[in-house]
């Protein structure tokens, strides 16, 4: 993979590993045992238990143990590509891990009651909105599930089988047919987000199945109007003469997508029969797409095999080129988990 230090590059993988803390059943079932990772924040390491004696050591490009704030795990995993989606390039913000690690509490969390709770969802709207001018700018938002390599708007459920449309010159991926709502106040978005959650919900148990089987996609887009006077692009070329020419005004976009992925769990398939299986097999198929295309991306391999899944084609403009991508793996300290937890690492250890 690229070096380690090189985190600011574009087109590379930022990993992070968060910790969440014991749960109360985990306080007193496991009372007795030690975690089974343990944390060196300050040299971005993370150590695997193996037995009493011995552990596996990995570095990651962030270390966020039980104890980091929503807030710095944003600012982290997330300021970064906000900053570079507000540049007028793509970013993209995925949580990976086991059913109940806290991919949800890290992306997803509203924080209503609580503002210090915000998750990276609603931080990174508030970042947006206080960066752009709505004047000249405009955000706007879909929501999607993906489910069994369909995608459903969860903004209007009887939208339930969206493509995906590519731009044969610019390679530009677009959901002509999601829903796509103008942001222009905080207020909105959670109503928004509080309306797809909703909607998620009662199309889960309409096709019984839980949310953790699915894959939940916010999609940013952001477009500002740059005048071009004053753009900071006509000093560029060095040649100052440019700044007092009045030049047309300069269009970005930039696309930010946040993913709430489905959990990373092996599904016992010798139980599973049907419907359960087919989901299995689906999940597995996206999650292994994803995880060959971050491995592409961290070799800097040419071929990033985007066509496998609905989920890696739909990220295919936010993959490479000047897009940037945080992945935050997420786990838990209980040593009955230990082997789920030890490929999720492995699964962060090879996007990097
Ligand atoms: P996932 O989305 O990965 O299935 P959740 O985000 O729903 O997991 O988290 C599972 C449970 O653990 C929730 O009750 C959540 O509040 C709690 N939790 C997750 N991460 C943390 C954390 N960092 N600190 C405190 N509680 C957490
Ligand atoms: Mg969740």
């Amino acid at each position: 993979g690229a070096a380690k230090d090189d985190a600011g590059v574009l087109g590379r993988v930022r990993v992070a590993v968060r910790l969440r803390p014991r749960n109360a059943e985990e306080s007193v079932a496991d009372a007795d045992f030690a975690d089974c990772v343990e944390l060196q924040p300050e040299l971005k390491r993370l150590k695997l238990r193996k037995n009493n004696w011995d552990s596996d050591t990995y570095e990651f490009d962030e270390v966020l143990t039980e104890f980091a704030s929503q807030k710095r795990v944003y600012e982290v995993v997330a300021k970064p590509v906000v900053e570079s989606v507000l540049d007028g390039y793509n970013g993209t913000i995925m949580a990976y891990g086991q059913t109940g690690t806290g991919k949800t509490y890290t992306l997803g969390r509203l924080g209503e009651e609580d503002t210090a709770a915000r998750g990276i969802m609603v931080r990174a709207m508030e970042d947006i909105l206080a960066d752009v001018s709505l004047d000249s700018d405009s955000v706007s938002v879909s929501y999607l599930q993906l489910y069994m390599e369909t995608i459903q708007d969860l903004l209007d459920p009887a939208n339930d089988n969206i493509a995906i449309m590519e731009d044969p010159k610019t390679g530009d991926v677009s959901l002509p047919g999601a829903n796509l709502v103008e942001i222009r106040d905080q207020r909105s978005f959670v109503e928004l987000l509080q309306l797809g959650e909703a909607h998620r919900f009662a199309a889960n148990t309409k096709l019984n199945t839980e949310s953790s089987r699915s894959h939940a996609i916010l999609m940013v887009h952001v477009k500002r109007t740059v005048k071009g006077k004053n753009s900071a692009f006509s000093s560029e070329n060095g040649n100052s003469s440019h700044m007092k020419t009045l030049k047309p005004p300069i269009v970005r976009k930039g696309k930010l997508v946040v993913v709430d992925l489905a959990g990373s769990e092996r599904i016992d398939k010798s139980g599973s029969e049907g419907h359960t299986l087919e989901e299995a097999k689906s999940i597995n198929l996206s999650l292994s797409a994803l995880g060959k295309c971050i491995n592409a991306l961290a070799e800097n391999s040419a071929h990033v095999p985007v066509r496998d899944s609905k989920l890696t084609r739909l990220l295919k403009d936010s993959f490479g080129g000047t897009a940037r991508t945080s992945l935050v793996i997420t786990i838990g300290p209980s040593p009955r988990h230990r082997g789920e937890t030890a490929s999720t690492i492995m699964f962060g250890q090879r996007a990097m």
